[in-house]
């Protein structure tokens, strides 16, 4: 079963083949294309480095200065919170999905992606959110 931390739901949703290097985009894509071919699998929600963190090249223990991974799990709480989810629980992606097009409003969106990359960059947007949750992540 995949690991998801929770600020990573609306990653995967928004994600379109870009990302830090060539072997984190490769590998983040295939977990967005085992997500986006089975919407209905179980993702295990967590706080903590997950299964896209795994090739990621700015994890603290690779360049300490890139990820702040104390920092990134309060969001990603914040956002388990905000969801009525639990830490460590399974749900299927679908009603993820489904709580993000529900309770994500786009105040909430910017204040959470407001300072990431691919939000100043344009690549992220509460627009594209708002789209990928009704084609349901297609
Ligand atoms: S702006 Fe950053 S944190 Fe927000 S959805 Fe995009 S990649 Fe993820
Ligand atoms: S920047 Fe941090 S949270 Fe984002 S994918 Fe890399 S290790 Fe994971």
């Amino acid at each position: 079963m995949l690991t998801m931390r929770g600020h990573h739901i609306w990653c995967t949703m928004l994600f379109e083949g870009k990302g830090y290097d060539s072997g984190f985009t490769s590998s983040m894509g295939s977990v967005v294309g085992q997500l986006r071919g089975d919407l209905s699998q179980g993702v295990r929600i967590i706080a903590d480095y997950d299964d896209i963190c795994s090739r990621c090249p700015n994890r603290c223990d690779k360049s300490p200065d890139l990820c702040e991974n104390r920092r990134v799990a309060e969001k990603d709480r914040e956002i388990i919170k905000l969801l009525g989810l639990s830490e460590g629980e399974e749900y299927s992606y679908n009603r993820l999905i489904s709580l993000v097009k529900e309770k994500v409003t786009e105040e909430i969106f910017t204040s959470s992606c407001g300072n990431c990359l691919w939000y100043t960059s344009g690549v992220c947007s509460y627009d594209k959110l708002v789209r990928a949750g009704e084609r349901g992540n297609r």
